[in-house]
């Protein structure tokens, strides 16, 4: 291999980060190792827009001639990716080559280092380390580049893989950058042109910019969103989704939208058919993509859809924005708020038309991205009913991976139910478990499972659906269930035993009742009258290790057999200790249920002290 350095070139350092990055990508063994190729077009294209959109306001920039030319040389094994693009400073070369930014880089390589398969090159791709691509098919890679701005320098940048690359001046009289791969010997199906040009067909097809390969134009270059509907074909469609996401899956629904009045736009949006790798943790995750008059503006247009619809993609044109104003001022633009409410009428009703005529469709929606959907209700005011409706919850009443609305739930009350109940968990098996549902089920009132972690953030912003209100079982007002019971403890016996459960735990709880929700279980912890719902408490924890456990209310079960030996067992007196130790027993167990106990080991050890009580001989028990 030759090594081009000459006197003039100044040598760089990779990081070390970066070092093993390249490593890792050099020496695994990879499948879709033609994703370089994407990744190169992707690079170019993007230069191109950068170019195309300062061209606007700047004519100093050189002739608007946007293209792609590859060119292939399998005498010499390479392969060249040419663009008359925005091009590079060495500032550039040195930041934007040199380093990988993205914060998913150190993920990426813990994601390597764990297969020992061959990895996915798509993977390449998603974490933002396109450039370097290269090197799964190449082993030197040499970029020439110029910036667009009058009077740039022409430069050369050259590197292996290896520990380092350089940068040195090179003559160049046109604006752009070209990239040469000198491919790797197992790799060199990479100068054939059959080969490279299905690789352009098949990820690149819809590039706005020509692609040239030994003269011909590879690729569609087509805005396929300005296309009427109905000339559109479910196979150009589905190509073009993958092209927008990278997603091979099958999306669930599209919107091919052509609006025209009071904003005037064309759409073609896509819900995928499930969240994809880091969609919703990452800022700069790409959702929709806005175009000015088929100008390329940018990836992550977020203004023009709400937060709770970031699942949609695809691309939005406009004719209604200027082409020469800046990004930030495209997004507070009004017409971008235009073209939100129409976009967010426009999804809802494709929604709320799953909903009524393909069920299992909208299921499959909302199973996959309801926990984001979930996150409108704090903020879907303007078309508030319309989206309440289209919330679904597991129920009591439900199977437990089904779910149901709440029109559906407030049907199913009977004549004497008032309001509509929920019950928060961290999944369907605890909340199912739950000491507070015995009351519900007792009286065959069906309570609605809320066991995304988002549930606990937004059910506060859902206080009634049609005029009935909502509320948390521990904040439900019960009729007295004990009643019924017969073999209950009478009311002095019950004064007594809470008096005994108040003076022992004193002032870690806000008080002890007599429950009315209880049926099976001896005791429970619920939230004070005025106080917050428990399982927004354990949200607060997780979010602020300091914040202040508010104080609860123990209920006790006095039908159970538990409270009436205590009871028996305190007035026949001498025993204390074991009374102490099983109201503390009582309590902790509570706490556990609720998952609320920090010190399982006291737990436990009481619980021996308890078993080795119970398991003591009668005659023992008797004289102690
Ligand atoms: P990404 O494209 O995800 O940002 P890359 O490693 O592929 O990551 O590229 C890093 C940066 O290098 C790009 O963001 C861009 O600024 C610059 N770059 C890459 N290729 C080109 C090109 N052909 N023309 C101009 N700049 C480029």
């Amino acid at each position: 291999m030759s090594d081009s350095s000459s006197p003039t070139a100044r040598q760089y350092e990779y990081r070390a980060q970066m070092q093993q990055l390249l490593h890792l990508i050099i020496h695994s063994l990879y499948t879709h190792r033609e994703i370089f190729l994407r990744e190169l077009i992707s690079n170019a294209a993007d230069a191109l827009n950068k170019v195309r959109f300062l061209q606007l306001s700047d004519t100093t920039l050189g002739d608007e001639d946007y293209h792609i030319t590859i060119t292939l040389d399998s005498e010499a094994k390479t392969l060249t990716v040419e663009d008359t693009g925005i091009g590079m400073t060495e500032e550039d070369l040195v930041e934007r080559i040199g380093t990988i930014a993205s914060s998913g880089t150190l993920e990426f390589l813990d994601e390597i280092r764990k297969t020992d398969k061959p990895i996915d090159g798509n993977l390449i791709g998603q974490f933002g380390v396109g450039f370097y691509a290269s090197f799964m098919v190449a082993d030197e890679v040499v970029l020439e580049t110029r910036h667009a701005a009058p009077g740039s320098q022409g430069l050369r940048w050259h590197s292996t893989g290896a520990g380092h690359y350089t940068i040195e001046p090179v003559e160049r009289s046109s604006r752009g950058t070209r990239i040469t791969l000198h491919l790797k010997d197992d790799a060199t199906d990479f100068c054939e042109a059959y080969r490279v040009r299905q690789v352009i067909r098949q990820y690149s097809n819809f590039v706005e910019f020509p692609i040239f390969l030994a003269e011909d134009q590879v690729n569609t270059v087509e805005a396929l969103w300005r296309r009427s509907r109905d000339t559109v074909t479910d196979e150009e469609r589905s190509e073009f989704y993958r092209f927008v996401t990278n997603d091979t899956t099958k999306p669930l629904g599209h919107l091919h939208l052509h609006i025209e009045g009071m904003v005037n736009f064309n759409a073609l949006l896509f819900v995928p058919a499930a969240v994809q790798q880091g969609m919703f943790q990452n800022e700069d995750q790409k959702t929709v993509q806005l175009y000015a008059s088929g100008v390329f503006i940018q990836d992550n247009a977020r203004s023009l859809l709400p937060e709770y619809l970031r699942f949609i993609r695809g691309v939005v044109d406009t004719d209604d924005l200027p082409l020469n104003v800046s990004r930030e001022v495209t997004q507070k633009s009004p017409v971008a708020g235009k073209i939100r409410t129409t976009l967010t009428r426009k999804i809802l009703g494709m929604l709320e038309e799953w909903s009524a005529d393909d069920g299992d469709r909208y299921d499959r929606f909302f199973q996959e991205f309801g926990p984001q959907f979930k996150m409108g209700l704090p903020t879907e005011m303007a078309r508030r009913d319309q989206y309440i409706k289209l919330l679904r919850y597991p129920s009591t009443r439900t199977k437990p991976t089904e779910t149901t609305s709440l029109e559906d739930y407030v049907a199913r009350m009977s004549e004497g139910q008032d309001s509509m109940y929920y019950l928060l968990a961290d999944n369907i098996d605890t909340a199912l478990r739950s000491p507070n549902l015995e009351y519900f089920r007792e009286r065959e009132i069906e309570v609605l499972l809320l066991v995304d972690a988002v549930d606990v953030f937004t059910i506060m912003h859902l206080s009634e659906f049609e005029d009935k209100p909502l509320k948390s079982i521990e904040q439900a007002d019960l009729e007295d269930l004990s009643e019924k019971a017969e073999d209950t403890l009478s009311h002095e016996a019950t004064d007594g035993l809470l008096t005994l459960f108040r003076v022992r735990l004193g002032d870690r709880v806000q008080d002890v009742k007599a429950s009315k929700r209880l049926v099976d279980s001896a005791a429970t912890l619920v939230a004070a009258a005025d106080g917050m719902d428990t399982q927004t408490e354990r949200m607060m924890r997780m979010i602020n290790k300091d914040f202040e456990t508010p104080k609860k209310v123990l209920e006790i079960n006095t039908s159970h057999a538990l409270m009436k030996n205590l009871w028996t067992l305190h007035q026949t007196g001498g025993r204390d200790e074991l009374l102490d130790t099983i109201i503390e027993q009582v309590y902790d167990g509570a706490l556990l249920v609720g998952g609320f106990l920090d010190h399982a080991s006291d737990f436990s050890q009481r619980m021996t002290q308890i078993m080795v009580e119970a398991t003591r001989p009668a005659q023992d028990r008797q004289a102690s």
